[in-house]
């Protein structure tokens, strides 16, 4: 097969064709270089100006302030479910408040578990993770080092549509799967973390946007590529990064940068996909059921499913000799996802409103 799809996977998901196509012209020789990216020293002038552009176009883009490092570390989202307890909340006595709205912050606060005292302000596993927590659900630890979300529950579909106010201490994101789709109030956060490849590169490389004054907070003594004081030091090259993925992240963000100018255009196109296939499913007369209520409903990921399994497998598998792939749901919510990252076109989201439609029609 060698026609690309719409490719609705949750992760690693769709890159933009355009950067596809820079990476592959440019595989062999990086121009006025002549080597590939991946063949040159990640301290050499060509890569360093690479990595300096990749943390310019974060900046620019989400209007980070001078106070905030920004690191790009290895070990996926769920290296930081460790390092953030490790760095801030091991040895300190105290203990860490977790908003539990889905399978990946249950899994933050298990890893966080073996770091020290840790306690679910929120969980709404008795609901399967449908929503978000009103202010008033929150029991927040007015003494707690600090205040872990998920910004977006990549599994369940459930988002935060704003920030609501989670108490004086620290709040620390996981925005794996929303990070620069929608504008961010950065300095209302200590520290914001997304693994790569959902909605900003290649797997490989992790974003880590930190306050200095956790940086300057966080434990001595760790081993170097576990503390944020030596990665922040060593500006992300304590050892040698994931090169590839941070080229690729850079030309990610110059393309959002060009094309879109913001992250407002971004938030504003991210709503207009994912309501073109909410509608379908509000529309359906209840043939197709969405997991998240409504007002917790993620322009990211769009799970939803229809009463009988048999017709979710019949659903993925026509969907599939479509053209629209990867849409099985996550085990623990069944069903169908359709994940709509930046750099899912539109006409993608348009190809999958007309075939559920079609498939009600057909099959309803
Ligand atoms: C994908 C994802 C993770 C896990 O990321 P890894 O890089 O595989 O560790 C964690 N949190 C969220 C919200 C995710 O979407």
């Amino acid at each position: 097969m060698t026609e690309r799809v719409y490719n609705f996977s949750a992760g690693p998901a769709v890159l933009p064709l355009p950067v596809l196509e820079k990476a592959q012209a440019e595989l062999l020789a990086l121009p006025g270089v002549g080597s590939s990216v991946m063949e040159i020293s990640h301290r050499s002038k060509q890569f360093t100006a690479i990595i300096e552009k990749a943390e310019a176009n974060f900046r620019k883009l989400l209007a980070i302030p001078e106070n905030y490092q920004v690191l790009f570390l290895q070990g996926g989202a769920q290296m930081q479910f460790a390092m953030t307890a490790m760095n801030l909340l091991a040895g300190t006595g105290g203990s860490a408040d977790y908003v539990v709205t889905g399978t990946w912050g249950k899994k933050a606060m298990g890893t966080a578990k073996t770091q020290g005292t840790v306690r679910a302000a929120f969980d709404a596993s008795s609901t399967n993770f449908n929503r978000v927590p009103t202010a008033d659900e929150l029991e927040l630890d007015p003494a707690a080092k600090y205040v872990h979300i998920t910004s977006n529950e990549t599994i369940q579909g459930v988002q935060f549509p704003s920030e609501p106010y989670f108490g004086d201490a620290p709040l620390i994101c996981d925005c794996s799967s929303d990070l620069l789709s929608r504008p961010l109030p950065i300095d209302k956060y200590g520290i914001i973390y997304a693994c790569a490849q959902k909605n900003i590169g290649p797997a490989g490389v992790t974003v880590v946007i930190i306050r200095d004054e956790l940086v300057e907070a966080s434990n001595d003594g760790l081993a170097p590529m576990l503390s944020y004081k030596e990665m922040a030091a060593a500006k992300s090259l304590y050892n040698t990064p994931p090169t590839f993925a941070i080229y690729m992240v850079q030309m990610v963000t110059d393309l959002l940068i060009s094309e879109y100018g913001s992250l407002e255009a971004m938030e504003e196109l991210g709503k207009k996909k994912s309501a073109l296939l909410y509608d379908v499913i509000d529309a359906s007369g209840g043939f197709y059921i969405g997991h998240a209520e409504k007002t917790s409903r993620s322009i990211m990921n769009v799970p939803f499913r229809m009463e009988d399994p048999e017709m979710d497998a019949l659903f993925i598998k026509e969907a599939g000799e479509a053209g629209l792939t990867a849409l099985k749901g996550h085990r623990s919510v069944g069903g169908m996802r359709a994940s709509i990252y930046n750099a899912m076109s539109v006409e993608g989201v348009e190809a999958l409103k007309q075939f559920m439609v079609d498939f009600q029609a057909k099959h309803g």
